[in-house]
């Protein structure tokens, strides 16, 4: 089976297979990327950090002026709803709010009712071989927005700065970007956290400095805390990765994983059993932070 063949959707109060599922093409979500969306874990537990990640989507449905008819309640239902249809396994929820059907035009003021979707699907899967050895990475030449262009914390459905970054590390035989801001300081990858291990610091950058408020990246700052790491977001460049000890990226869908070089120079894997530890204590953490639906 090709992966995501087994994705389901809500769509309109009903569960249907995710490829048969249609929205109009005048949905301003299609036409403009107007919209905002969630990323969320499932587990064999019910839904992670679930009012975590309602809280980052309302925040993001805020500052772009969306808010769904029957508010976020009826849109974390519509979550809860999915993840019982896709049942108690390990999965994925991909949850958005589109601006709605509107004219041509670009004004929001067309589009009276926003559109809620939520599609479930299996995680992502890591081949054991990128597993061992780590990612291997590129600077990327685009720069990350800054937060008075479009701020990276809206988690919105513009993704293309992410989506060229990652084209462009596939491009240069890569597996990802890392993505610098105007400064030159690292933001995050090209659609994950980043975190580097020096001695017994644990370190990512600032979400000012260009960052998504990852979810995985607070839980990973509260695991390195109570693992007795001094924990600190702070501002990284290029040259902090080589000067550590261990590199990895979070995302809800991927989880944690290692980053083996960075424009064809290597990067320390001394600090790999910490990166181990870390990664098994995700593994039960993230059951006790769900939230039970079945
Ligand atoms: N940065 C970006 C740009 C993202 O899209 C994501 C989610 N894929 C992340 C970081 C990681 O955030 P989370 O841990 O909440 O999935």
């Amino acid at each position: 089976m090709k992966r995501d063949d087994e994705a389901i959707a809500w769509l309109d109060g009903e569960i249907v297979p995710a490829r048969e599922a249609r929205i109009p093409i005048l949905d301003h979500g299609f036409l403009f990327g107007d919209g905002v969306f969630e990323g969320i874990r499932v587990t064999s537990a019910g839904i992670f950090r679930l009012e975590d990640h309602m809280k980052r989507l309302e925040t993001a449905g805020r500052a772009v002026g969306i808010e769904p008819i029957g508010g976020f309640a009826q849109v974390r239902e519509v979550a809860c709803e999915t993840t019982r249809a896709w049942g108690p396994r390990a999965g994925y929820l991909r949850l958005i709010v589109t601006r709605g059907v509107g004219a041509l035009g670009i004004d929001p003021a067309t589009c009276p009712e926003p559109r809620v979707v939520c599609i479930a699907a299996g995680p992502a899967e890591l081949s054991p071989d990128k597993e061992a050895r780590g990612l291997d990475m590129i600077t990327s030449s685009l720069r990350r927005p800054a937060g008075d262009v479009l701020d990276p914390r809206v988690k919105s459905l513009n993704y293309l700065n992410n989506v060229l970054a990652k084209r462009e590390a596939t491009h240069r035989g890569a597996d990802d970007a890392v993505v610098l801001n105007s400064l030159g300081l690292i933001a995050e990858a090209s659609a994950t956290n980043l975190f580097v291990i020096q001695g017994n610091r644990l370190e990512t950058p600032p979400v000012s400095d260009g960052a998504l408020e990852g979810l995985t990246r607070r839980t990973v700052l509260e695991i390195g805390h109570d693992l007795g790491f001094e924990v600190a977001a702070r501002s990284l460049g290029r040259f902090d990765l080589y000067a550590a000890d261990a590199v990895f990226l979070t995302g809800t869908r991927a989880g944690l994983i290692p980053v083996g070089s960075l424009d064809g120079s290597l990067i320390s894997q001394d600090a790999r059993s910490r990166v181990r530890e870390i990664q098994a204590t995700f593994e039960t953490r993230q059951l006790e932070l769900s939230v039970p639906v079945h």
